[in-house]
C-alpha cells in the first residue's frame, strides 16, 4: 500500500506517519526530514536548499523529484511507503506519477489534513524535540514538566527547528495554501481523496487513519 499525507505544517502529518508506519509495516518518507539531513551534511543539495527552507519557501522540484526517486526504489520501500510532504504542487505529483508508474506501483489513497491556521500556528511555533532522544513537545500545548528538561531522558539539548518561528511559518501556511487546492482536487478527481479532521486527538485521527485503509 502506498499513501500520501497531504495537510500543512504542523497539522500532524509527521506523527501519524510515524505511528501508521510501525503499525503497517510501510517505510516513511518525509521530504522535509531528508532535507533537513542534507542541510546537516552540508552536502551539495543541503547548501542548495537551506535558504529556501529557513524562509519557508520550496525547494526546487528536481532537487526533491530526485531524492524521491532514489527512495521510492530502495528495498526499504517494496511493501509501500507513506509519502509526507509530497508532492507539494501538480508538477511534482505529476512526476510521481511517472516514476511510480515506471516500476509499476501506484498511489492507493491520499489522505488530507485538515486544520485552522490559528491553531496550526501555535502547534509549529510552539515545537521543539529533544536532541538526544527525539522527543517533541510545545509551548503552548504539551511542555516539559521541568523547564529545559527533556520529560523522557533528562537531556538539557532541547532545540527549535530552524523554520519553526512565527515569521517562517506564515509563509509556509501562505506556500501551502497557495499550492495545496490544486493538489486537491487532483486527487479528489481521481476518487484517491479522504479528508481527516486533524485537530482531533492524536489516537481518533490514528483510529481514523487506520478503519478508512481497511475499508
Ligand atoms: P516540512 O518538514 O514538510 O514542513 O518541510 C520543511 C521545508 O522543506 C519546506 O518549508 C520546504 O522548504 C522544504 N520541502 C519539504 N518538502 C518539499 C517539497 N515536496 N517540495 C519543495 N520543498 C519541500
Amino acid at each position: 500500500m502506498n499513501i500520501i499525507f497531504l495537510g500543512a505544517p504542523g497539522s500532524g502529518k509527521g506523527t501519524q506517519a510515524s505511528l501508521l508506519s510501525l503499525n503497517l509495516n510501510l517505510e516513511p518518507i518525509s521530504t522535509g526530514d531528508l532535507l533537513r539531513k542534507e542541510v546537516e551534511k552540508k552536502s551539495k543539495i543541503g547548501i542548495l536548499a537551506k535558504s529556501q527552507m529557513e524562509s519557508g519557501s520550496l525547494v526546487s522540484d528536481d532537487v526533491v523529484v530526485n531524492i524521491i526517486k532514489e527512495k521510492i526504489t530502495t528495498k526499504s520501500c517494496e511493501k509501500g511507503f507513506i509519502l509526507d510532504g509530497f508532492p507539494r504542487n501538480i508538477n511534482q505529483a505529476l512526476k510521481l506519477e511517472e516514476m511510480l508508474e515506471n516500476c509499476n506501483k501506484k498511489i492507493d489513497k491520499v489522505f488530507n489534513f485538515d486544520a485552522e491556521e490559528d491553531v496550526l500556528i501555535k502547534r509549529i511555533a510552539g515545537r521543539y524535540t529533544c536532541k538526544k532522544c527525539g522527543a517533541v513537545y510545545n509551548r503552548y500545548f504539551k511542555p516539559t514538566l521541568k523547564d529545559g528538561e527533556c520529560d523522557n531522558c533528562g537531556s538539557n539539548e532541547l532545540e527549535n527547528r530552524i523554520d519553526d518561528n512565527e515569521e517562517t511559518v506564515k509563509n509556509r501556511l501562505k506556500v501551502y495554501k497557495e499550492s495545496s487546492f490544486p493538489l486537491i482536487e487532483h486527487y479528489k478527481k481521481k476518487h484517491l481523496l479522504v479528508s481527516i479532521d486533524a485537530l482531533k486527538i492524536s489516537t481518533l485521527v490514528f483510529e481514523e487513519l487506520k478503519s478508512n485503509i481497511n475499508n
